[in-house]
């Protein structure tokens, strides 16, 4: 089943772009800063979750909640 890639929220969202997820990265978006995901205490997630999105070349499924989340960085 479908789930956002971020918040983990069931269903198809809005796709992104591999691409055009990474400019937001780029321009700062995070979803632990934004609170969209918890980060469980685990050290580091941040730089790791950022470090993985922008090595990632397969498009991202974002909920409304997120996407809308994202407009600003892109
Ligand atoms: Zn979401």
């Amino acid at each position: 089943m479908a789930v956002c890639d971020i918040c983990n929220i069931p269903g198809w969202g809005i796709p992104v772009s591999a691409s055009v997820f990474r400019t937001a990265v780029q321009n700062g978006f995070c979803p632990f800063r934004l609170h969209l995901d918890n980060d469980m205490g685990i050290p580091n997630i941040r730089d790791t979750w950022r470090r993985e999105a922008l090595a990632s070349h397969t498009d991202w499924n974002l909920c409304a909640t997120c996407h809308s989340a994202l407009q600003p960085y892109i």
